[in-house]
């Protein structure tokens, strides 16, 4: 997957389950995230971050108003400035996602981190 595929994968799906602590309340039949950036969507009101009915691929939150695609949220989420180069890995990190060998510097900086390490090994069993 190239580096753009892969940004527009990321951010025509929703974030993977459990990545975001989902807020009560559903907006427009669209799940809600506890925001980042305030922590709205954890109290008893229950909204927090959704994605924009009007721009898909886009979030808002309904407290602090941050706005951005699901790779903002994620830089804030992990402490890093969103739109860095070190956001994009993680979100990529995020989604699983593998990015092709492509040459580019950026991949330079975190050897390793998008790596798969899941054994795929499984018992086979005979019957
Ligand atoms: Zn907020």
């Amino acid at each position: 997957m190239t580096k753009q595929e892969a940004k527009d994968y990321v951010k025509r799906t929703p974030p993977p389950r459990g990545y975001f602590t989902e807020a009560k309340t559903q907006y427009e039949g669209q799940p809600t995230y506890v925001c980042p950036a305030c922590g709205n969507g954890s109290g008893k009101t229950g909204t927090g971050f959704h994605q924009d009915p009007n721009s898909p691929g886009y979030y808002k939150c309904f407290k602090c108003g941050e706005y951005g695609d699901i790779i903002h949220f994620i830089g804030l989420n992990e402490g890093l400035d969103p739109g860095s180069g070190e956001a994009f890995n993680k979100a990529y990190e995020v989604y699983n996602i593998t990015l092709g060998q492509t040459g580019n510097h950026t991949a330079q900086n975190s050897p390793g981190t998008l790596k798969e390490t899941k054994p795929v090994q499984e018992p086979v069993k005979k019957k």
